[in-house]
């Protein structure tokens, strides 16, 4: 399937229409936006790890039952994906605290959080991502009720999976980022599960192994990204 028109350019990935108006392509990019759309570098290579990892955890969410956006990757940095109507809701899975949460709440890194948080964020990018809770969900009707039990089930479900896949492979699921959306009447899964999206820290050593170490070493985050990419058995070649 060929891509066709540009339908929205994101942080790091553009979207395009296809000739079948139930599908896109999503490109992932070498480069990145930054903070008020900035480019970021263009880093050689990041654009297809990408690519692969997020096909390779889609499809081990399918293998597990949980329903995704996915359907085929079309070349080294695009995918097909099924067009889903996108609940506009950020959902932030924190295993261990990090980041803005430590900030917020005056917590050590590295806390482990049993259960999980999940934290909320209305999707806008012209209001930074505001943090929300369940009743402005509910109020401004983003999601129905009985979509929002579903989505805490497969939140509950994806976390159990890849805390799992990466425990595995010697690596400690910090946090990440999920997104749902609507297709034929399922929640199913959307956007990307990439090092870009996630907080990953060696199990061991605790080195950072995400695009958190981009901040301090853009040449050797590619590296340590096909290195947890290898590590959790996605094919490089
Ligand atoms: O910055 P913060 O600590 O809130 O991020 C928590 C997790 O959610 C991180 O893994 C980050 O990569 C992810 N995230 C994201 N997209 C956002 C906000 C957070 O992927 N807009």
């Amino acid at each position: 399937m060929q891509r066709g028109k540009h339908l929205v350019t994101g942080k790091s990935k553009t979207i395009f229409l296809t000739e079948d108006p139930d599908k896109l392509v999503l490109l992932f990019r070498n480069d990145s936006l930054g903070f008020e759309d900035e480019r970021v570098e263009s880093i050689p290579r990041k654009g297809r790890i990408n690519n692969l990892f997020n096909a390779h955890i889609m499809k081990i969410l399918e293998a597990a039952g949980i329903r995704t956006h996915f359907e085929t990757i079309l070349s080294d940095e695009e995918t097909l994906v099924k067009r889903l109507d996108m609940i506009p809701v950020k959902f932030v899975v924190r295993n261990s605290a990090a980041g803005s949460i430590c900030k917020r709440l005056g917590v050590k890194e590295g806390v482990e959080l049993d259960p999980p948080v999940v934290e909320l964020y209305l999707k806008n990018d012209a209001l930074n991502d505001p943090m929300i809770n369940g009743s402005h969900v509910r109020s401004f009707k983003w999601a129905s009720d009985k979509e929002t039990a579903v989505i805490r089930e497969l939140v509950d479900k994806v976390n159990r999976v890849l805390t799992e896949l990466f425990a595995g492979a010697g690596i400690r699921l910090v946090d990440y980022k999920l997104e749902f959306g609507r297709h034929e009447n399922r929640i199913v899964v959307g956007d990307e599960i990439t090092p870009e999206r996630c907080r990953l820290w060696d199990a061991k050593t605790h080195e950072r192994m995400d695009k958190d170490r981009l901040r301090r070493d853009s040449l050797g985050v590619v590296d340590t990204y096909e290195e947890v990419a290898r590590r959790i058995g996605v094919s490089l070649d």
